[in-house]
């Protein structure tokens, strides 16, 4: 099928970052085969007419644990241990397979309402989080994510799932669903257990993603447990050999950029989370400008409180510049890179999606342009950074099929959703 999108302001993020006036996007099935000001009149199947709105990549999301939008709101205000010690884990541990499949579905209609069409999950009982996003129609990278407490047995069994889903999934659901190896981290998986974990993932060819450096104590911790820090603990295992996203670095030094940098490594940088966990604030413009490639997360709900990549972006543009006093630092249009292209980057899947060009995948938003905060408008990538919200979200594609349409979800039904949501909430208050 052939459709025409047209009357756009579009802001393609391409390498130039092109910015069409009353530009129009062709695309066949799941590509894009035209982007520009040419009319079509009869030639397509079905014409979209977004009326002078801004049409912009989708926002990509890399990373986070999407079933933890069922403990939004529990344990807020604490300490990261103590916060997943003793608030996070023990509920977690109940957990049945229904829970995941229904937070899984609410954190995806989250994040479709507020313009992602892709992000990264590490969880547990990913298949069922497969399904739903098979189902609601999101792009996705997914990972069982592996915590190597447990017997040997236990490690064992935990490392084979997270390999069978790994190759069961990766490039289903048409392509949409890519997969990852996780080691949870170096502060939960032995050295023995992470290097086991890498070379599975490199028998699997597939990427490895892992947090590393969130906090303080987590550095030293590591420095006390293995003499030195987690970016040179995790280098010498071989985390970095192969094609490897971490999860925060906020406490890095320069040495250690100096590493991340030349092994190629990409960044996922959850400012959101970081502020409210007090786990402090990353070098973010240190890492840009030794060129490595940063993109933006939200990590799970619980931590956030939401999945709101606007949010992200307009934090990542401004934190720094506080912190630094230096309002040149990270740009709008270096914030909008990190949550489109550089997501796509972070995620592996950039040959198809975070910028809108000819050949890549019609994975786009539409954003409601005619309100009072959007006037007048000078200049469209400060407007969407500094101005816009994910409540101008009107319109989501992802590899060609509409799922969001005039703010409704077209995939899943909404309301239905969230009184299941409310249902199981009555349980366990
Ligand atoms: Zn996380």
């Amino acid at each position: 099928m052939r459709t025409l999108v047209k009357n756009g302001l579009i802001v393609t993020m391409d390498a130039k970052q092109t910015i069409l006036k009353n530009g129009c996007i062709l695309f066949e099935d799941d590509t894009i085969t035209y982007i520009g000001q040419q009319t079509f009149n009869n030639e397509v199947d079905r014409v979209i007419d977004v009326k002078g709105n801004i049409i912009m990549p989708g926002l990509i999301n890399t990373h986070g644990h999407s079933p933890m939008v069922l403990l939004r709101g529990i344990g807020d205000d604490l300490p990261l241990q103590t916060w997943l010690e003793q608030k996070m884990w023990p509920i977690e541990r109940k957990f049945k397979e229904e829970h995941i499949y229904l937070g899984a579905q609410l954190a995806i209609i989250e994040m479709l309402r507020s313009g992602t069409t892709a992000y990264l999950d590490m969880y547990i009982f990913m298949d069922v989080v497969a399904e739903a996003v098979k189902k609601l129609g999101i792009r996705a990278s997914l990972t069982r994510g592996i915590i190597g407490y447990g017997s040997n047995d236990e490690k064992e069994q935990k490392l084979k799932e997270a390999m069978s889903f790994a190759k069961r999934w990766n490039h289903q659901a048409d392509g949409r669903i890519t997969t990852m190896m996780s080691p949870h981290s170096a502060y939960t998986c032995s050295p023995d257990y992470i290097k086991e974990i890498v070379s599975a993932a490199k028998e699997i060819e597939v990427p490895i993603h892992i947090h590393m450096s969130e906090t303080a104590t987590e550095v030293e911790e590591n420095r006390q447990n293995y003499g030195v820090r987690p970016v040179e603990h995790l280098y010498k295992l071989g985390v970095f050999d192969s094609q490897a996203l971490v999860a925060h670095a906020v406490h890095v030094n320069t040495e250690e950029i100096g590493i991340l940098k030349d092994k190629g490594v990409k960044i996922s940088h959850n400012p959101g989370s970081n502020l409210k966990l007090g786990s402090g604030i990353a070098p973010i413009p240190e890492m840009l400008e030794k060129g490595i490639t940063v993109s933006l997360g939200t990590d799970g709900a619980a931590s956030n409180n939401n999945l709101d990549l606007y949010e992200e972006m307009r934090l990542a543009a401004t934190l720094h510049k506080g912190v630094q006093q230096d309002p040149t630092v990270i740009p709008a249009e270096a914030a909008l890179q990190m949550a489109t292209i550089n997501g796509a980057k972070g995620l592996f899947i950039d040959q198809h999606v975070g910028s809108l060009e000819v050949g890549k995948k019609a994975d786009f938003i539409v954003m409601d342009r005619q309100q009072a905060h959007f006037h007048p408008l000078y200049n469209p990538i400060s407007q969407l950074v500094y101005t816009a919200s994910s409540a101008d979200v009107l319109d989501v594609f992802i590899n060609g099929q509409q799922v969001v349409k005039n703010k409704e979800i077209l995939t899943a039904d909404e309301e239905k959703i969230i009184y299941e949501v409310k249902r199981l909430a009555e349980q366990w208050r």
